[in-house]
């Protein structure tokens, strides 16, 4: 039988889901039409906004619908920017949804390092703020989609704040993963995606903090009141709102939590017991998501452990999917200092609201004979 412990990457839509994308397709209707037909689409869209917006405890107002988190990220960072914050700060372990723009907006923007733990060094930006003229902007990621490494977000936005700045923050990862008040209020910009969660792919928002603009760097019709022109995909819009009520309470988080810990649990146990020596669990002593572990067995590349797992039945991935199919080797593992024969070994299994009692047990099963048969390599660059 398949097993998929691809959750980060994307979660199958849960039915709650699926249901209210049909009535969308069904209704039809676009929300920017007067008439009755647009009136009805236009009170589905409100409708699923306030229902995300209590989900994260803010204003329905506070909520843009967005077509998926990299965009609510690029207009989070265009936003920021036109709203004349800066000098930038970010975090090593962003996701390249981050890393690239950034790199293209602040060519000049900072990198706040992280540890091995691949949470950010507090202290080194700490340092870096003090004195800082300007707008300081920090961008930082609520929950690493590797390690399932948590940031502190309390503390980045306390120092970010009293420096007179700003955080922007990716939570994508985070949602439905940890309680909204693990982030919630911290962030003068938050960003969430709905196929994390067990929505549809093509939905996510961004999410302003009062006082917090989003402007667009885009003309067209004035939809998400001129913040995000272009026709809402309503479908997306409604699936992405019905899994995040069912999937984002206090409650329903910590059944997950308690799901899929007892499956990485159990997946980790393991290894432990039964996997050579020189296995290296990262994110191991910080604070992690439930949901994910990552996994390097040094000397045997992360494309071909992916590939032999997914010959063995098993659906894991290597660093962050990418649109290409190919297996990268991580950055952010790099960046917190690991050397190559450890970055770039690393695989992550990430379990779900779909995973089963034993997943995690069957998985190491699959895992250890792709091990056993996988030569060692020189790995000399990730
Ligand atoms: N940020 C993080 C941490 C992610 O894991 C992902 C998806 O892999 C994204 C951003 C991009 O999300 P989307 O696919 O909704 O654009």
């Amino acid at each position: 039988m398949r097993l998929y412990a691809d959750h980060n990457a994307t979660s199958p839509l849960r039915p709650e889901a699926r249901e209210a994308m049909l009535r969308a397709l069904e209704r039809g209707g676009n929300p920017s039409s007067v008439h009755a037909e647009g009136r009805r689409a236009k009170a589905m869209l409100e409708d699923a906004r306030e229902e995300l917006a209590v989900v994260l405890e803010v204003r329905a107002e506070a909520v843009t619908f967005t077509s998926g988190a990299t965009e609510a990220l690029h207009l989070a960072m265009h936003s920021a920017r036109a709203m004349g914050f800066g000098p930038v700060f970010v975090s090593a372990a962003e996701h390249d949804a981050v890393w690239a723009q950034a790199g293209r907006l602040w060519p000049d923007f900072e990198t706040i390092p992280v540890g091995p733990d691949v949470t950010p060094d507090l202290e080194a930006l700490e340092a870096r703020l003090s004195g800082v003229v300007g707008k300081p902007l920090v961008i930082a990621q609520a929950a690493n989609n590797e390690t399932g490494a948590v940031s502190p977000v309390g503390r980045l936005s306390h120092l970010a704040r009293r420096a007179g700045g700003a955080l922007l923050c990716d939570g994508v990862q985070a949602f439905g993963k940890l309680p909204v008040s693990a982030v919630a209020g911290y962030a003068d910009w938050m960003v969430v995606s709905s196929h994390k969660i067990g929505g549809p792919q093509g939905a996510g928002a961004l999410v302003t903090a009062p006082g917090v603009e989003v402007r667009s760097d885009r003309s067209g019709g004035g939809q998400e009141r001129g913040a995000r022109p272009g026709t809402e995909n309503l479908p997306a819009i409604s699936g992405f709102a019905a899994a995040a009520g069912v999937a984002c309470s206090d409650d329903a988080v910590a059944l997950f939590q308690a799901l899929t810990g007892a499956e990485r649990d159990a997946f980790e146990a393991a290894l432990r017991a039964e996997a050579p020596d020189d296995i290296v669990i990262l994110s191991e002593q910080a604070p992690r998501l439930s949901n994910t572990t990552c996994v390097a067995l040094p000397g045997r590349e992360a494309a071909r452990q992916v590939m032999a797992l997914d010959l063995a039945g098993a659906a894991v991935s290597a660093g962050s999917a990418c649109s290409s199919g190919k297996v990268k080797a991580s950055r952010v593992l790099g960046a917190a200092g690991w050397p190559p024969h450890v970055a770039g070994c690393a695989i992550r299994a990430s379990f779900g609201w779909s995973s089963g009692p034993g997943d995690g047990a069957r998985l190491a099963e699959r895992y250890l004979k792709v091990a056993a048969q996988l030569a060692h390599r020189t790995v000399e660059k990730v």
